[in-house]
């Protein structure tokens, strides 16, 4: 039997993360978009200090909640929840910017710690998968290119040299690459081999000689001076690899295996996506009625007026729909804890969606403001500049339509006939021919 409810005690922890978001996260996501006290003053350095310790205190009472890195199973150190219970708990952190921080689950790391436990050996476990878990070290993820995002059109290789691996080519959008302390790069080490074949994943340190930061690019909304900063502070960095020199023990998983190996990961990663636009979707659902209600235009609330009440209805058909969609995929992937073909459709699915909704409800809530939504003072100005962000990041909506469909399609056959299968004139003469045996009978 389906059941949707949630066991008190898990309750109880949904509960905690609701009210810890809105009470201690959300205070710090609204403090940074301005970073200065209220007298106009940019903080000190001892206030900078001042606030990364008590970040620190948030991060340690997330942990004695038990919820520390909760996207992990107990054999990495996490509560094992499964990924129905992460939905529930990643709708509360997607309604804030520096929840996955504060909970030890935030991207690139989260997938990144989940690649190396699946094929990492026992040393790169302990060197570079613990700091991880543990918050002492970041790290990125290195595989699109500034020519192509998509694997068939890569180049950047890697080629053996004795005991070392050379990496030479140049990639792009790495996340958190230039504050990272390693990258997990994608190369090339047979272009002659099937596409899956091809490519290989390797742990790099980032102060190894060869590696160079072109720029550090951030997204829409930021200052282009932002991007020649390349000693850190978030952003998607442009990074060169100069024929780099790593040991030979850097290859992570199998050669030849990196493709597949970014498929898991990038599968899972796109569930805690989605879960969290659930969470997004959400808030901006809450500011438009709470919006609907408090403003009244020609002596009416704009709650009163149809279009209004439509556009509310709407998003809340569609969030609701895609929710349930969200957490039966995550249903689907505790049950069978695997990214079989029936699930990737529904990972697919799923991105497609939250791509759609991000920005179908956060642009209805925006125009409900009126010129407040277009203002910077409000979450939503936020939330609109990332809104086209989910149909790009992990692959374009028209490249997992295009999977989508092929996926389904292979459940599928052409019709034998001139005619398809469902054509009525054959299936009443078939029906017809049944009745009259049974009729004769
Ligand atoms: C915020 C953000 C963070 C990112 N972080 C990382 C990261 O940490 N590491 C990393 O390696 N990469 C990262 N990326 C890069 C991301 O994975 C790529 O942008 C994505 O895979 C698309 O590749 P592209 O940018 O080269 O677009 P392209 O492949 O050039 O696609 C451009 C457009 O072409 C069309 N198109 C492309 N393919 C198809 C298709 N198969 N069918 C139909 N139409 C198609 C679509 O309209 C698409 O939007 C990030 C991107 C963003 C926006």
């Amino acid at each position: 039997m389906i059941n949707f409810d949630v066991e008190p005690e898990f309750q109880e922890q949904i509960d905690w993360v609701e009210k810890f978001a809105k009470e201690e996260i959300e205070p710090l996501d609204n403090f940074f978009r301005i970073g200065k006290t209220k007298d106009g003053e940019p903080l000190t350095k001892e206030g900078w200090n001042a606030i990364r310790r008590h970040i620190e205190h948030l991060k340690q009472r997330v942990k004695d909640q038990g919820l520390w890195g909760f996207h992990l199973g107990p054999e990495l150190g996490g509560p094992g929840l499964g990924q129905v219970k992460l939905c529930l708990l990643n709708e509360k952190l997607g309604r804030t910017r520096m929840g996955p921080t504060l909970f030890g689950c935030q991207a690139p790391d989260t997938g990144n710690m989940e690649l190396i436990a699946h094929n990492g050996t026992e040393d790169q476990k302990k060197n570079y998968m613990q700091p991880l878990l543990e918050g002492t070290k970041r790290s990125a993820y290195s595989m699109t290119e500034p020519h192509a995002g998509e694997p068939g059109e890569f180049i950047c290789s890697a080629q053996r040299d004795g005991d070392q691996w050379v990496i030479s080519g140049e990639k792009w959008f790495t996340s958190n690459g230039a504050n990272a302390d390693f990258l997990i790069v994608m190369a090339i080490t047979n272009p002659d081999a099937p596409l899956m074949e091809r490519a290989s994943m390797f742990l790099v340190d980032r102060d190894t000689p060869g590696v160079e930061i072109v720029r550090n690019v951030h997204t829409i909304g930021t200052s282009l001076q932002e991007n020649y900063n390349t000693s850190g502070g978030g952003g998607h960095a442009y990074i060169r690899y100069n024929d780099v020199r790593i040991p030979r023990e850097n290859l992570l998983g199998e050669e030849g295996a990196g493709f597949v190996g970014s498929q898991t990961r990038l599968s899972g990663g796109r569930v805690h996506h989605a879960m969290r636009a659930v969470g997004t979707c959400t808030k901006a659902l809450d500011m438009m009625c709470e919006r609907a209600l408090s403003r009244k235009s020609k002596g009416q609330l704009l709650s009163e007026l149809q279009m209004v009440q439509q556009d509310i209805a709407d998003s809340y058909v569609e969030l609701t729909q895609f929710r349930l969609h969200v957490l039966y995929t995550a249903w689907l992937i505790d049950k069978t804890q695997a990214y079989s073909r029936e699930i990737r459709k529904h990972i697919a699915s799923i991105k497609i969606t939250a791509a759609k909704l991000n920005h179908d409800i956060v642009y209805r809530a925006i125009h409900l403001h009126g010129a407040l939504g277009m203002s910077n003072e409000t979450p939503l100005a936020d939330m609109w500049m990332a809104a086209p962000q989910m149909g790009i990041q992990d692959g374009a909506t028209e490249a997992h339509k295009s999977n989508l469909t092929k996926l389904l399609l292979r459940d599928y056959d052409a019709s034998p006939d001139l005619f398809p299968t469902y054509h009525l004139p054959k299936l009443i003469e078939a029906a017809q021919d049944k009745i009259e045996s049974i009729i004769s009978a």
